[in-house]
């Protein structure tokens, strides 16, 4: 029997050891495994409280279970569900007897939604949804997943593609209705009127989705600075754990360390850079070009220096290209507050070419003006990353192809007055457009990508 054929069986609750268990069942065979282990098949969607028993008809446990038949099941195929006690014992009982019947498998990762989405119980736009819903870090990031698993982008690209449709069907009925000659005025004019206002809301909503895309991906903050000015310790303190090796000795932190925090519901990657300074060593030369292209490309760069003066110099690249660069004094303790006067925490911002500047001065060591250091972080991002709450199109596919429908509609626009054939056949083009992105063609490659992702039992 094909694999796609074959029943399969996974964990769809959390990991073991927990309370209760559920194990879901999906394929032709989901029956006969209920009637084997459970001896009997419950009314569909009535749950019942049954002893499992295995192969040879020991207890595997007292549980629940309950029964879908296909095609009203979260698959489309026959499902049954064990509710088990969710020790690792039972679970291990329970898929030894599952998988003791012949054609009846552990699932894949994203099996079950994959099979979802082939028997039409949900579109791609919703499966990608569902599997950025699973791997969603922050909040933020969970209600953009949810939005779009409701089919936000999928209804919208569906009331697009009947749309393209009607145009097409204009031009189409044009072409037939005027044998020779050109298509009627009063059929192009409506149709193209159609298409302008499609392509219109299509670039809209692209313009919407570069910031939903951050969302996904998170804003990334460099803490960049000479050797020992701290970088480590505050990257440690940001971090609230050991994430980074803090030592009194200059260009120990030779690689770059990542920390990835969730400062009031915005992802941000912090990134704490190598001493970048110049050196013989080629292992530091290596750490310290690294350092420097990853700081250069980050959103946010915070250049720490010894409250001294000591390396407040910017160096390059930083403060070019338009990244923000914010100036942190740190080792206030060190420099004694009471001779300036000059409290810690945030200094005013000054403006000067490029991108606006803001001075803090903190101790990374004692905790001393981080907490206005981390109010202004939470503040930047949060303007950074915008409401974030209407756009949806968080994935570079769909990205990809709303360009390339908007650039075909685009182009039939050009074509009117060039033939009416042509017209169409660029229509064609974009409604084709429109179903890849609800993936009613050209998917399977896309797919295993897509369901490799999840995780198993989904
Ligand atoms: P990095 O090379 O920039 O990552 O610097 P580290 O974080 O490794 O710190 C270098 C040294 O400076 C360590 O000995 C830290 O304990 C010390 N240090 C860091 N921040 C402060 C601070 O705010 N005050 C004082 N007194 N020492 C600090």
């Amino acid at each position: 029997m094909h694999p796609r054929e074959q029943t399969i069986f996974a964990l769809s609750s959390g990991r073991p050891p927990s309370a209760i268990a559920v194990v879901r069942v999906s394929g032709a065979l989901a029956g006969t495994a209920l009637a084997k282990i459970a001896g009997m098949i419950p009314p569909a969607r009535l749950a019942k409280r049954v002893m499992l028993r295995d192969q040879i008809g020991e207890v595997i446990d007292d549980a629940v279970v309950l029964w879908f038949a296909g095609p009203a099941s979260a698959t489309g195929e026959d499902v049954a569900e064990f509710h088990v006690h969710g020790g690792r014992a039972v679970l291990n009982t329970l898929f030894a007897a599952l998988a003791s019947m012949d054609n009846v498998r552990a699932a894949e990762p994203g099996e079950f939604t994959r099979r979802a989405f082939e028997n039409g119980k949900i579109d791609l736009t919703e499966a990608e949804g569902l599997d950025d819903l699973i791997h969603a870090d922050t909040d933020r990031q969970r209600r953009q997943a949810l939005r779009q698993l409701q089919g936000l982008l999928g209804d919208r690209a569906r009331e697009w593609r009947r749309q393209l449709i009607e145009a097409s069907a204009l031009i189409e009925a044009g072409i037939d209705f005027a044998e020779e000659g050109d298509v009627p005025e009063d059929l192009v004019t409506p149709a193209m009127e159609k298409i302008a206002r499609l392509r219109h809301e299509i670039e809209k909503t692209l313009a919407a989705s570069a910031q939903s895309e951050r969302l996904r991906d998170g804003l990334t903050v460099a803490i960049a600075g000479p050797p020992n000015a701290g970088k480590s310790t505050l990257l440690n303190r940001l971090a609230r754990r050991e994430a980074a090796i803090v030592s009194p000795y200059a260009g120990t932190t030779r690689d770059i360390i990542e920390v990835h925090l969730d400062l009031d519901g915005y992802p941000i990657t912090l990134i704490d850079t190598a001493g970048i300074r110049d050196t013989d060593d080629p292992v530091e030369r290596e750490g310290v070009r690294r350092a420097q292209e990853r700081a250069a490309s980050a959103d946010l760069v915070l250049w720490l220096a010894d409250d001294d003066g000591e390396g407040a110099r910017l160096p390059r690249p930083f403060g070019e290209g338009g990244v923000p660069v914010w100036r942190v004094r740190n080792k206030v303790d060190l420099s004694g507050l009471e001779t300036d006067g000059a409290k810690p925490g945030h200094l005013e911002a000054t403006c000067g070419q490029g991108a606006p500047t803001k001075h803090f001065r903190i101790s990374a060591a004692l905790g001393d003006g981080v907490e206005e250091l981390v109010a202004a972080l939470t503040k930047f991002a949060g303007e950074w990353f915008g409401s974030g709450e209407m756009a949806a199109v968080t994935r570079l596919r769909h990205r990809n192809i709303l360009r390339e429908a908007a650039a075909s509609l685009a182009k039939t626009e050009r074509l009117v007055g060039q033939g009416d054939e042509l017209v169409a056949e660029q229509l064609r083009i974009s409604v084709e457009l429109m179903g890849r992105l609800l993936g009613r063609v050209d998917i399977d490659n896309i797919l295993d990508s897509l369901f490799k992702d999840f995780c198993i039992g989904k």
